[in-house]
């Protein structure tokens, strides 16, 4: 399968790399023109930019494909049809992995005018830095896309795999079912009624600094719990109080032993609403729903938690016959993932991120993010991308032009040891 020197290999590299610092200036321009192609989410109008992007692929010598959900599964959900996901493929020989380099295309609000420095729609370039709302969430993994693509093809790289490129609608959404249109739909039923494949791997383009290769992921338990009570007059013992028995429950929420994680670091469990009330002062509230928000790291993902719940119910049903609690509603139920630091992506973009002077470790996250429409498959994935996460979604958002360069070097490199003619089998 290896049918490339180690030299012809590190010439390939040098090559992807030089083609991508001579290009700095096309690569910041083509940001600074995305961002200034408003794509705010919602409601998240993506015409401008998604013909954009595909007319860029296109160049990189890309196939290149507009793909929308259908229009009978989009307006239900308040949207407007169509939303289109650019989609693009970079096809090799077929025996070699598909690799899955995906963002997406729409941004937040830019929020105040006046807290912003610079026109937050403007794409200012200034000393160093590219300006602007979706500078490093995520238009910055969009320009880094297409100059990855175009660095490849310049460089002559024959590939065995296939590297796919996706910028996606709406993942700003703010539930599953806002977001699905775009990553979810795609996996689902997208990519192969357009005859894409399925990625083996997913790269995650989004902010998380170029150190920083993020495989390993919380998992969480979103639900309400009712506690019920019995109503009656409030001057009489006959009733049962729901917001009484609420708060000892509370109590025993907060009482259950959390763990930790080396690279997730802490779980967390809020109580997150207290809902109860009778129907008038003078009566007893005959129930009170308790809702949880709770972030769990593995091993022990969000079962070892539930039992927890359900231990300390029935504890203090033991205490007291009249505490009782009914089916729980859950939100979301999704477990934590731990992708192997040692697998092939991983040590991939590892050694990439090297060969352009970058330290880059193995590290955890709060969530998957777009991640999930794969990794809810089984694929594995990592989210990894330039910028801070804590300068997204704020005034002020700006992306460090050599960061930017970096990434676009290391994406193409991690595609080149991945899926180009000479790459071990993996
Ligand atoms: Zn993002």
């Amino acid at each position: 399968m290896a049918s490339l020197t180690p030299s012809a290999h590190r010439r390939q590299a040098a090559a992807v790399m030089s083609y991508i610092e001579q290009h700095r200036t096309d690569l910041v321009g083509l940001l600074s023109e995305l961002i200034q192609l408003r794509s705010v989410f919602p409601p998240g109008e993506y015409d401008a930019i998604a013909h954009r992007m595909a007319d860029e692929l296109r160049e990189s010598g890309a196939r290149v494909e507009l793909i929308t959900a259908p229009r009978a599964e989009i307006e239900p959900r308040g949207l407007a049809y169509p939303r289109p996901n650019v989609v693009a493929a970079v096809e090799g020989s077929g025996d070699g992995p598909v690799l899955l380099v995906g963002t997406h295309m729409d941004v937040v609000a830019a929020g105040e005018r006046s807290e912003w420095t610079h026109d937050p729609f403007g794409g200012v370039v200034e000393n160093g830095r590219v300006w602007g709302r979706g500078a490093c969430d995520a238009k910055n993994a969009m320009a880094a896309q297409v100059f990855a693509a175009r660095a490849l093809m310049d460089a002559g790289v024959h590939m065995r795999g296939t590297l796919l490129l996706i910028a996606s609608v709406d993942d700003e959404g703010r539930f599953d079912r806002l977001k699905w249109p775009g990553m979810t739909y795609l996996a689902e039923r997208g990519l192969r009624e357009h005859g894409f494949p399925l990625p083996d791997m997913v790269i995650n383009g989004e902010a998380s600094g170029l150190a920083s290769i993020c495989g390993s992921f919380k998992g969480r338990l979103i639900m309400e719990i009712p506690v019920i009570g019995e109503t009656a007059h409030a001057a009489t013992t006959y009733g049962i109080n729901a917001i009484h028995n609420a708060v000892k429950l509370v109590v025993a929420l907060q009482r259950i032993q959390l763990k930790s994680h080396p690279l997730q670091g802490d779980e967390t469990l809020n109580i997150c609403a207290i809902r109860g009330a009778a129907d008038r002062y003078g009566d007893i509230p005959p129930v009170c729903d308790v809702g949880v928000e709770i972030r769990v790291v593995p091993p022990y993902g969000t079962d070892r938690i539930l039992r927890e719940i359900n231990g300390a119910i029935a504890r203090l049903a033991a205490e007291d016959p009249a505490f009782q609690t009914g089916e729980f509603t859950i939100f979301s139920n999704r477990q934590p993932i731990e992708f192997d630091p040692a697998s092939p992506l991983v040590t991939a973009i590892r050694a990439s991120a090297a060969l352009v002077g970058v330290n880059a470790s193995f590290a955890g996250i709060l969530g998957t993010g777009e991640l999930q429409a794969f990794v809810a498959r089984g694929i594995p994935g990592v989210t990894y991308g330039g910028g801070f996460i804590g300068r997204v979604h704020k005034p002020n958002e700006y992306i460090e032009v050599d960061e930017l360069v970096r990434q676009t070097q290391i994406y193409a490199l991690t595609a080149l040891a991945l899926c180009g003619e000479h790459a071990e089998g993996v």
